[in-house]
Formats: C-alpha cells, structure tokens, sequence
C-alpha cells in the first residue's frame, strides 16, 4: 500500500504523533490507537433517557474498546418527542452556515484521520487501504452536500408565471429524520447520511449500527465542533428494539435506512402502520451484483477485479462481487488466474500495513459464513478456500476468501455478505439467458461486464436496469459526485447517494404564488 505516508504527511496530526515512516503508523494503530481509544462511550446527549450498556468489542481479537448505552423503547420515544421541539430552531440556521459548517466538518475529518483510522481498524475490522478510502469517502460526502445544499437551499427558485404573479419554489426540512446506518462503512455512510439530513435543515436522529456506535459518536462530536448547534443532532445508541421505537414514532418525518432487505421491509411496513403522516422512506440495501465475463475479457485484468470486488473488505460491501458469470471457453483459464490472485490475499490483522483483508464484523456473520460454505461443500463445488495464517487472535472472526462454481446461478439464494465468491458458466449465444438469471435475482444494485466487444457492452447495460454498472474495471469503491450511488427492486428506493437527487429528497417543497 503506497498510500498512508502520502495521505498522512510528515507533519504531526492532531494528537501530535509522528507518521514519518509507515512502520509509526502500524505502531499507532497497534499501541497508541488502542491505549487512546480505550474506554470510549458512545451515548445519547440528552441526559436521563432510559438505555442499557453494552460493551462493544473489536472484531479483531474480541477485546472490550468501548460501550454502547442502547436507547430503550422508550428512551427512543423520549427522543423523538425531544427532538421535534427543536425543529424551528434547526430550519432557522441558513443554508449557506449549515454549508459552512459541513465544509468544516470535511477538513476536521481529514485532520482527525489518526483516531478516525484507529477506530475504523478496532471497532469496524477496516484495513488501512479501506479506512483510508472510508475517512475519503466520509469527507467528500461533507462537501458534496455542502454545495448541494447551497445549490437547491439557499435562495427560492423562481419559476415562470403571467405578468402579475410571482412563483416562487423553496425547500423546507421535513423536521425530524432519522439516519439508520450500517455496520460495514461505520463513518461514511453514518456520516452520508447525516450530512444529507443536516443539510437540508432538519433535526437529525442518527441511529447507528449496534456493532460500530464508537466512530459515530466521534462523527457526531465533529459535526458539533463543526458549527451544527447540539440540538440539532442527537446518537441514538442501540439494536434493532431501539431502531423500530424511532421509527414507530409519529413525529419521526422521513427514514434513510442503509442496510439488509429485510430490515427495509420492515420499516415500510412499520411507517405505513403508524397513524401519523406519511413519511418517505430512502432505503439502500442489498445485491446479488453479478459480473459478466465473455471470451474476449483481459484475463489478468478480470482477475485483479475479480479479487478487488468479491474479497477486499473482506466482501463486506453491498456493492461486493456475488455471482461472476464466465463464458466456458476460457473458464478454466480465468478461474485458475482468479483463484491464484485471491491466494496472495493475505488475511491478518487489520492495523499491519501488510494485511489485505481483515475479519468479518462479529461471531454471528462469521458463523453464517461458515454455515453458507459447508452447505455449498455438500452441494455444490468449491474451487478454492484461503488460508488463514497462523497466530491470529482466537477471539477475531477470520474468514478466508472462498470461490464456489454453482450448477446454475439460482443455486445462490440470497445474499451472501462476506468473501465468498460464486461462479457460473456460461456459452456463446446465451447472453440473454446470463441477463435473465441477474433479473432473477431480484436484486439491482452494482453490475460488472468485462469484455472488448461493444455490443456486448451496449446490450448488457440496456437490457439490465442496475443502478451502478461497472465496464471493464472492478465493481465496488463508487466515488461520491462522480458515480452516485443505489439500485432499484431489492436493492433500494433510491435516490442515488453521493448524486445530484439525493438531497431535495430530505426536504420538503413549498411554492409561494403572489398577485404583484
Ligand atoms: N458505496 C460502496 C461501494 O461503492 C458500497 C456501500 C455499501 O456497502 O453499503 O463500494
């Protein structure tokens, strides 16, 4: 990895620790992360609301580095009912100072990126490549909205009348919105989707995911300093009790939810249910994302985005590679190049600059991972299983990167999040039928095509109505601004994240018509 001596200068950071070499940032990750980061909390703000503790533990070696005071039921109600009374307040802070302020929070982040990558390693499992790209990620979302928000916020738009009338159009917050973000990118989508939120005004309830509540606690604290008063944010620690308490709320004004399939529908259901106004859910969710590879593919290129888009982050993103469809003819040849780039993998601890891939998030995925690959041993063919290396921590969930061939693609019934990798053939002429199975899925989030005939190409992308198709490169790592972000069917509502719709749908739109 080239990057951190670059990305973290020679200049002391924040905590005024040196990152001359790269060995000193190993060394603070490793020691000083672990010292400084110790004992962290992450807690709602408002005093006396009822929670529970829960310790939270690294993924790297189960050792305690936190704790989580998870919001009752109750607690969460609380919340809600606290919050919208500081809607006016938070709608009155001009578009162009929420801007100012999410601008801030970017340059904090960048500043604060030795804590930030700690806490990424210890609390999410994130290599330093990926903690890198998240804290990345994190910064760009800040000054997309930032300028998003003065481009849709900061004056009313005008719109054309007969002579005597003016029309006017402006966004209003929609008042409390609550962000129910993912385990797999703690601080980038965490803070997406609270930036968005802020931006366009409202009151924010950000409920994280119940393994990662530390780096949001430290996002929030940022966004604070950053210039967003107290009141206009508050962490809702805790599990999925919690979560479905801020939702049932009626005062709770629209949902951005990241995670599972499952989860979503049960928010929809749960808001339609309520007696109270309808509020919009911008659901982002799963994919079985497949790539289709024909005879005329670079085969080291396939490879290397092969491995780069089933087993970096540990296959833990819901862009990651499932199903790669390979045409028969040069099968064997792909499947052995991929197999021998996915053994240089190495598999270690996330805080060594050495390590490729670092554990899944907790015991239960580690062991649904390992129930989903002894049922593919018993049924189907598994070409190759990683090696983990010897003198891991017995306590952290090691999975190796694992490569299954599949008699056919409905073999794989659901999404599998982690580094498991699934492979069909297919021949010459069946195209078509490779684009039926994708349909069949159900699913629409990322899609790769690796070939060097353009009508391949053209036909792909037209038949399949993916949100994020990838031509000729890996699949995963959408960069904000420049490849917004979201599917359709199973995978999401949209709008796309990190793209030019995304915040009008955090607010609400008045028109004002006046007789002049
Ligand atoms: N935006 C990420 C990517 O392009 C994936 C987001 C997710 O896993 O939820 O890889």
């Amino acid at each position: 990895i080239a990057m951190p001596d670059a990305i973290f200068g020679e200049r002391p950071n924040s905590q005024g620790v040196e990152f001359g070499e790269r060995q000193s940032l190993s060394a603070f990750l490793a020691e000083r992360g672990r010292a400084k980061l110790a004992g962290l909390q992450a807690r709602c703000a408002l005093p006396d609301l009822p929670a529970e503790i829960a310790p939270i533990r690294s993924p790297i070696d189960g050792a305690v580095i936190g704790e989580s005071h998870h919001l009752t039921a109750e607690g969460a109600a609380a919340l809600v009912e606290a919050a919208r009374r500081h809607v006016p307040a938070a709608e009155a802070m001009p578009a162009r100072a929420r801007a100012a302020a999410l601008r801030r929070a970017a340059a904090l982040m960048e500043e604060r990126r030795g804590p930030l990558m700690a806490l990424l390693a210890l609390e999410g499992g994130k290599t330093v490549e990926d903690g890198l790209a998240e804290i990345r990620e994190a910064v760009d979302f800040c000054r997309f909205y930032a300028d998003e928000a003065e481009r849709l916020f900061a004056d009313p738009a005008r719109l054309p009348g007969p002579t005597g009338e003016e029309n006017r159009l402006r966004y209003r917050s929609r008042g409390v919105a609550l962000a129910i973000s993912p385990w797999n990118f703690p601080l980038a989508i965490f803070v997406g989707q609270v930036a968005a939120a802020l931006a366009a005004g409202n009151v924010v309830i950000a409920k994280p995911a119940e393994q990662t509540p530390l780096i949001a606690a430290l996002a929030v604290d940022l966004l604070k300093e950053a210039g967003f008063p107290a009141d206009s944010l508050f962490l809702a620690p805790g599990d999925g009790a919690t979560g479905a308490a801020l939702v049932a709320h009626p005062a709770t004004a629209l949902v951005a939810f990241t995670g599972s399939t499952e989860t979503a529908f049960a928010i929809n259901r749960a808001l339609a249910a309520r007696n109270a106004p309808i509020a919009p859910l911008i659901a982002e969710t799963g994919g079985i994302n497949a790539l289709i590879v024909d005879a005329t593919a670079l085969p080291e290129q396939v490879a290397d985005d092969v491995v780069t888009s089933a087993f970096r982050s540990a296959g833990q993103r819901c862009s990651a590679l499932r199903l790669l469809f390979v045409q028969e003819d040069v099968a064997d040849r792909m499947l052995a190049m991929v197999a021998g780039a996915a053994a240089e993998l190495l598999i270690g601890d996330p805080r060594d600059l050495a390590s490729d891939v670092g554990p899944v998030i907790d015991a239960e995925q580690k062991a649904m991972l390992e129930r989903h690959v002894a049922k593919m041993r018993a049924t189907q063919r598994v070409r190759f299983e990683g090696r983990l290396p010897d003198g891991l921590p017995q306590a952290g969930h090691w999975v190796a990167p694992t490569i299954v061939e599949l008699d056919r693609a409905a073999s794989l019934e659901r999404e599998v999040f982690g580094p498991v990798l699934h492979v069909v053939r297919w021949k010459a002429g069946e195209l078509d039928k490779v684009c039926a199975a994708v349909e069949a899925t159900g699913y629409g989030l990322t899609l790769g095509v690796h070939s060097r005939i353009d009508e391949t190409i053209r036909f792909v992308t037209e038949r399949l109505t993916v949100g994020n198709i990838y031509v000729n490169r890996n699949m995963i790592g959408a960069v904000v601004g420049s490849q917004p972000f979201g599917g359709s069917a199973l995978s999401g509502t949209g709008p796309k994240a990190g793209g030019p719709n995304y915040l009008a749908r955090f607010a609400r739109e008045q028109v004002v018509s006046t007789n002049t």
